[in-house]
């Protein structure tokens, strides 16, 4: 059955009892034509005691260069049964659509970043369009919103769920809790003032448990980052009883449970001095000491100048760090974290 596409957005039954495959259509502004956001929605008919579990939503494709989250919500679009499961799940694969066909991280439509682009605007370009369909028509359907990054060409953070520090003591544990069921080696607690407008934010605002991720890297599909993601969204199914049967370990090789890092200050996001060809000296993850060798900016304008040498700031964790060979003035190199409770 090919999706169904769907003009109004007011007209989706998100109660509609099985298993339903849509392609919402947003209108581009550039010319006659649509951007088909592909979404499916299943309303499961397990039967089961206790009281109706809380929607959830995962979203992939939210950067169009990203693929980890694009595949495995894919999968789960196919994969789930309705018969097996119990609650309301919407699965959207790739949010930016226009970004995921232009394998790029913005809309080649109006250069937006979706995940700058929330709450939205019902009357703003085509980003902030969708983002506005995700605020008024998926969110009110769900309690639970999960967004599946990979760290596109620029940074590679180690394996891990993220989420902001939230004030109100219940949210983050909640959150946190979600976030160690992906059993991945970290969990990213990451500054809010970053940057504004993500999907992550407005959920959270809302009072929802909202969750991210990094599953991957350099614009690769990872095999390990698109396991992590499939299974992890499983298990939060799993531990909200809509889809029966015990948490998996996702790495059972791996002998320690997830690693919660925290840098909530944006003095521990480093930004490269100057442009340069950027040679890292260490890997995502690894522990480092204050003054330890981060990487080098070489200046190939002159071939008999020293590098400049990046030190590490303090004791840490490196739990973001620049990857790619060109690097521009202001670009974050690295973001050592510390361990959280
Ligand atoms: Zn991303």
């Amino acid at each position: 059955m090919p999706p169904t596409v769907i003009h109004d957005p007011g007209q989706i039954d998100f109660a509609l009892p099985g298993k339903h495959h849509y392609q919402v259509a947003f209108h581009l502004d550039s010319s006659w034509g649509y951007s088909l956001v592909p979404m499916t929605v299943i309303n499961g008919s397990a039967g089961g005691s206790g009281p109706e579990p809380a929607g959830v939503a995962a979203f992939g494709g939210t950067h169009g260069n990203e693929y980890e989250g694009q595949v495995a919500i894919k999968r789960l679009c196919t994969d789930l049964d309705p018969r097996e499961m119990r609650g309301r799940l919407i699965l959207i694969p790739q949010l930016s659509e226009t970004a995921c066909r232009a394998h790029q991280r913005c809309s080649p439509e109006d250069d937006v970043n979706m995940n700058r682009a929330f709450p939205g605007n019902a009357h703003g370009t085509l980003s902030y369009r969708i983002s506005n369909f995700v605020k008024t028509r998926i969110f009110p359907q769900v309690r639970v919103v999960m967004d599946i990054h990979s760290g596109g060409k620029e940074s590679v953070f180690p394996l891990c769920t993220s989420f902001h520090p939230l004030p109100n003591a219940e949210q983050h544990a909640e959150t946190a809790a979600i976030a160690r069921l992906f059993d991945t080696p970290f969990i990213f607690v990451y500054s809010r003032q970053m940057a504004s407008g993500l999907l992550t934010d407005e959920a959270e605002d809302e009072g929802k448990i909202a969750l991210g991720g990094e599953f991957g890297h350099a614009e690769g599909t990872s095999t390990s980052g698109v396991r992590h993601a499939y299974e992890g969204i499983k298990n939060v199914l799993r531990h909200y009883e809509m889809l029966g049967g015990e948490i998996v370990r996702v790495d059972a090789a791996r002998a320690t449970p997830s690693r919660m890092v925290q840098a909530p200050n944006l003095s521990d996001y480093i930004p490269s001095p100057r442009s340069g060809i950027w040679e890292p000296a260490v890997t995502p993850g690894a522990d480092v000491e204050k003054g330890d060798l981060i990487g080098s900016l070489h200046d190939f304008s002159n071939h008999c100048s020293l590098p400049l040498e990046i030190r590490a700031h303090k004791k840490g964790v490196i739990i973001a760090l620049y990857f790619a060979a060109v690097c521009k003035k202001g670009l974050t190199l690295y973001v050592i974290g510390e361990d959280a409770a």
